[in-house]
């Protein structure tokens, strides 16, 4: 039916299209070639989709092999992060005091006399010399409150200057209600909207509501671009618009300048809907929901997460005490609200909080307070353990290996640690290890590697 479109380059009646993208349509070869220069930029073999469940998303619209570039995109917007030591506003480096160019029209210090021309810089030296005062950074290395509003400053700017701009960046998704009333929403109105009006003077040019949305559209949809210590932020158009799974299709990672890549992670079928992991793969299901709930506002029902099992692998398991037993307990579920700690719990779910975790095999019931206090004991005793010492890490996991599964998410932490501590004691290499050791090591590498293979297969 769509073999009907019009060719792209001379509207006569078409017979094929694009293959990789099938969005444009020629009536020969010739005019493909010659489009393809054209084309080329555009060509992507996924489009947005918008539906009631997921919002808008975006889906692959042809098969997709393990490792291809799904798309390249440039940032819409870039900026320092909120809280970062004085970097500069042209590369992001950061600046060391005394070696520091001061940009002749605002004040702002940068890397050098290029940077100062950088365009991204437009935003903040527009305003600072409408303001009327040049801007003087004396203190180096440590936070500095000036860079806290930058990044939104540079979104604002957009409103009056590059509306097409400005209307992709507002159809991002801010949370606006969600965030309401959080910490972090009275810190950014404070330390960003305050400064914003009184810094820069521009109470009458940006209300409350817009620099707000702002800041949200940043905190949810940026990215930390980690090309750079410390990290800058960067917000992308279609490719905020990809979903996450916990178990995701797709991964990203980002050129030198600063664009980001998205590949498919393994083979992916026409039709599926893209994801990445917002968060780590590897943590437990109740920290990768908690995190996804606290800084992007929604609760994963992904196939891992609805899973007490998680796929299989019990990483989440934790050994029945009872005498003679070998099982393992997990909760019914890990999908239960998460009480936002602003929010005042709902009586309704109160009864929720009485969860239990049950032995596969004894069938016996263990309270989530009881479970609860042993995480925490165990990620206590990880937090303390020293760094790089490959007996600290046999012995915690012998130690752990009484109350854990030996996939559990402590003990593949421990066991990734170890495995990479192996052969790189000293200055021999594994040339040094003992077979014990190399053998080890390549058990654990398994081990890990297998477990990857079921809950991030699309982790490059
Ligand atoms: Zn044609
Ligand atoms: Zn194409
Ligand atoms: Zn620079
Ligand atoms: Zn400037
Ligand atoms: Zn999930
Ligand atoms: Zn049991």
């Amino acid at each position: 039916m769509t073999e009907q479109e019009p060719c792209e380059v001379c509207s006569a009646p078409t017979e094929h299209k694009c293959s990789s993208c099938q969005s444009v349509h020629y009536c020969s070869r010739e005019h493909q070639k010659q489009h393809w220069k054209l084309h080329k930029q555009q060509c992507v073999p996924a489009r947005v989709k918008e539906d009631g469940k997921y919002g808008r998303y975006l889906e692959a619209i042809r098969s997709l092999k393990a490792g291809e570039i799904v798309m390249k995109e440039a940032p819409l917007i870039s900026g320092p992060s909120q809280v970062t030591p004085p970097v500069c506003l042209g590369c992001y480096k950061l600046l060391e005091e005394g070696k520091t160019v001061s940009c002749q029209k605002c004040g702002w210090p940068f890397c050098s006399e290029a940077c100062t021309r950088n365009e991204v810089h437009t935003p903040e030296c527009y305003y600072t010399q409408q303001r009327g005062e040049k801007v003087s950074v004396s203190t180096y290395g440590v936070p500095h409150p000036n860079y806290q509003c930058i990044t939104v400053l540079r979104c604002l700017y957009q409103r009056d200057n590059n509306p097409k701009l400005w209307s992709k960046l507002q159809a991002l998704e801010s949370h606006d209600e969600d965030r309401k009333g959080t910490d972090k929403w009275d810190n950014d109105r404070k330390m960003v909207a305050e400064f914003i009006w009184k810094f820069f003077k521009l109470e009458g040019t940006f209300n409350e509501d817009e620099i707000m949305k702002c800041c949200g559209i940043i905190q949810i949809n940026g990215h930390e671009v980690p090309l750079l210590e410390p990290e800058y932020v960067a917000v992308f158009d279609k490719i905020s618009m990809v979903e996450h799974n916990c178990r995701a299709n797709c991964n990203k990672s980002f050129t030198s300048d600063g664009q980001i890549i998205l590949s498919a992670g393994v083979n992916i079928s026409a039709g599926s809907h893209l994801s990445v992991c917002y968060t780590d793969p590897l943590w437990g299901t109740e920290a990768r929901r908690h995190h996804l709930s606290d800084s992007k506002f929604f609760e994963c029902c992904c196939e891992r997460c609805s899973d007490v099992t998680e796929l299989g692998t019990m990483f989440s398991a934790v050994k029945c005490k009872k005498k003679d037993c070998k099982g393992y307990l997990l909760p019914d579920t890990f999908i239960l609200p998460i009480l936002h700690k602003t929010k005042s719990p709902d009586p309704s779910t109160r009864g929720l909080d009485k969860k239990f975790w049950k032995c596969g095999s004894c069938k016996d019931e263990v309270t989530d307070a009881i479970i609860q206090q042993l995480l925490q004991d165990i990620g206590r005793e990880l937090s303390v353990m020293p760094k790089g010492e490959p007996d600290a890490c046999e012995r915690f996991i012998g130690h752990c290996s009484t109350y854990l599964h030996p996939s559990h998410y402590y003990m593949t932490d421990v066991s990734l640690a170890l495995a990479q501590m192996i052969g790189q004691q000293d200055a021999m290499g594994l040339a040094g290890v003992t077979d014990d050791r190399l053998l080890l090591k390549t058990q654990l590498c398994r081990k890990i590697t297998d477990l990857l293979e079921i809950l991030g297969p699309g982790v490059p």
